[in-house]
């Protein structure tokens, strides 16, 4: 990029950061360097790139835009979401202690609860909306706070800036999971997060072909921790999958606006509905945290979720009675999606503390015409 006396904005950082033309022959577009290995020109005397678990240029352009968008020092991305949060939970010793928000990622939940707990991790979930309880929650051993917010499927919000200041005092990390904001909306370092996780599969891939995670942060010591993890470990993402993200990233900026702007109506018109009981949207005035999410997001997103008079029972037949709307896990990308987290994303947290209502309907609102998706909610309620 050539110098310009003004920092770039957030969708120019999203199209040229890490994305110079190419070198070799001037192409626009960073090319797939669909290689496993580079040759050397003598032993140790190579251009920067060795093998392809550790490296790969697609790989870090892909990882110097994640960065920039976040606002931070460096990135490293991985195979999927999970394999990032597997990365992080890497940093942990036996007796060390994680205090996560009671409504997570069925995934990231199940991972500390059933995989690292044999490693000797212990785990305490907590409303994170309630300061004092985390407070409480932290030990001498605590090393991660996990934050996520808004949260998935409820979509609670979460004070970033205020669970940092916990974790710093705690010397822990505080790590966001900013999957359902995506940096256009929220930046957490830039509030106090030692890191930032993204399952890139969402809305910074954002076409629903791709499956992606990474990491962001400024602390150049965490920074070669995780990469020594992603090499040691190898959950890298190849390099098509890395420039399928470094391309939906170029029009997250405008995506997140429609997609913002369509679930806010849609909102509303559930809000008003007489067979709808609850939504739940960041959005809306009623939400218990709307002055919080205004200061710390700049628009609300694309994901809501709401339960209906008849419970359970009806809002299978509602999610199944749509026909733009598919019915589907996953979330953030261009198409409409709906699900019932209990049945579906969250079978992993049944008859825990996390359990979601079993009624509970989500939706990952699209950018099609925002009429067109109101008319098929309407048809489906009926
Ligand atoms: C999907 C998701 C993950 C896991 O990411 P994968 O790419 O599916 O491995 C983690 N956190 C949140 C909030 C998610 O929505």
């Amino acid at each position: 990029m050539k110098s310009s006396p003004r920092k770039p904005g957030f969708e120019t950082l999203a199209i040229h950061a890490g994305q110079d033309p190419e070198g070799l022959t001037g192409a626009v577009t960073v090319p797939i360097f669909q290689t496993s290995t580079f040759a050397q020109e003598a032993v140790g005397k190579n251009k920067g790139y060795e093998y392809g678990r550790t490296g790969n240029p697609t790989r870090t352009a892909l990882e110097t835009c994640l960065a920039a968008l976040e606002g931070a020092r460096w990135g490293l991305a991985f195979a999927s979401g999970m394999a990032a949060s597997d990365a992080v939970a890497h940093l942990l010793s036996k007796g060390d202690h994680v205090v996560m928000g009671d409504d997570v990622y069925g995934g990231t939940y199940r991972l500390f609860a059933r995989v690292f707990d044999r490693a000797g991790i212990d785990l305490t979930a907590v409303d994170m909306r309630k300061l004092d309880a985390v407070r409480r929650a932290v030990r001498s051993r605590t090393k991660l706070v996990w934050i996520e917010t808004p949260s998935n499927p409820l979509l609670k919000v979460l004070d970033i800036a205020a669970l940092a200041e916990i974790a710093q005092k705690a010397r822990a990390l505080a790590v966001v999971d900013n999957t359902f904001a995506s940096p256009y909306l929220q930046r957490p370092i830039k509030l106090g997060a030692d890191l930032v996780l993204h399952s890139t599969t969402k809305y910074l891939g954002g076409h629903s072909d791709v499956v992606g995670g990474a990491l962001a942060g400024n602390d150049a010591e965490l920074r070669d921790r995780l990469a020594f993890v992603q090499n040691a470990a190898g959950g890298v993402p190849g390099p098509f999958d890395a420039w399928l993200v470094l391309r939906g990233a170029k029009t997250l900026g405008v995506r997140m606006d429609r997609h913002s702007a369509n679930a806010q109506a849609i909102a509303e018109w559930l809000a008003e509905h007489p067979k709808v009981t609850r939504v739940n949207y960041p959005g809306l005035a009623t939400h218990p945290q709307h002055a919080l999410a205004r200061r710390q997001m700049r628009a609300f997103g694309g994901m809501l979720s709401f339960e209906l008079r008849g419970g359970e029972t009806f809002a299978k037949r509602v999610a199944a009675r749509t026909k733009i709307f598919a019915l589907a896990e996953s979330l953030g990308g261009v198409e409409s999606l709906v699900e019932i987290p209990l049945a579906m994303t969250h079978g992993s947290v049944r008859g825990t503390k996390l359990a979601p209502p079993a009624g509970l309907v989500r939706l990952s609102v699209g950018i099609e015409t925002v009429d067109d998706l109101i008319d098929d909610l309407a048809q489906a309620i009926g």
